[in-house]
């Protein structure tokens, strides 16, 4: 099972997604992330020295990907907090489906805008790096005229079995991750220039929260989308059903 995890800023896949990957590294899948910005909008902080932001959320970002089993990390370098989801980099995102072909490809839900009850307009770099994903996903990864010049590179059309959305307002598959609650926290913790001394038991709340329906005391919900039908799919069943419909 090969795994390509892809969000706009460095920490995004650690509240989202964190508690699922520790389980799913334990049980043998491969996992890569890939940050498309440069997370250097990440201090309102004048005196703050970009390079050096820059680096520290690289460096706080492949610790938090260790913590729940993740050594392949991306970082695409785009600016943070203007992303746009351009040809540009939806290409940069084709060539690594097509280098990694993954079988899943998980990111946001780009038809997020606002978050309901919460009074939160969802991050644009968030949206735009969605949008680009899923269309890297579907249609330019598996369709060879699609930037030719990859094929120039070598890189072969690649078919994506599964789409999942974190953060989405319409899940149908829930992901336990009662065993890697902890490891979930510890990996966000790594971000300690964006959570530092922060009370993170917002994200327990959370977990609980998706977990409910389910009778899991933490979960991870996603909204799947079968890109390839089961009995065409390669996709090891048992893997798979680590995805309990909701
Ligand atoms: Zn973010």
């Amino acid at each position: 099972m090969r795994i390509l995890a892809i969000a706009a800023h460095p920490d995004d896949l650690e509240f989202g997604i964190g508690g699922s990957v520790a389980r799913w590294t334990l049980e043998g899948a491969d996992v890569s992330y890939c940050l498309v910005t440069d997370g250097s909008a990440g201090s309102n902080d004048p005196n703050t020295d970009p390079t050096k932001l820059i680096q520290l959320r690289r460096d706080e970002q492949m610790a938090a990907a260790a913590v729940v089993g993740v050594e392949d990390v991306h970082f695409l370098g785009y600016k943070d907090g203007t992303l746009q989801p351009t040809i540009e980099l939806r290409r940069d995102l084709t060539r690594l489906i097509r280098k990694l072909k993954p079988d899943r490809v998980i990111t946001m839900d780009p038809t997020v805008i606002f978050v309901d009850a919460e009074g939160y307009i969802n991050h644009p770099d968030h949206r735009a790096s969605a949008e680009a994903a899923i269309y890297a996903t579907f249609p330019s990864a598996e369709t060879r005229p699609i930037f030719p010049e990859l094929l120039d590179e070598g890189l072969e059309p690649h078919k994506v079995a599964e789409l999942w959305l974190m953060f989405s307002e319409k899940p149908n598959a829930v992901v336990d991750i009662t065993e890697t609650m902890d490891r979930k926290i510890e990996s966000l913790r790594c971000h300690a220039s964006q959570v530092g001394g922060q009370d993170l038991e917002f994200v327990r709340k959370w977990s609980a929260y998706a977990g409910k329906e389910t009778g899991y005391a933490y979960a991870e919900s996603f909204r799947v989308l079968k890109l390839i039908q089961p009995e065409q799919s390669e996709v090891p069943e048992t893997v798979s059903e680590a995805a309990k419909e909701a």
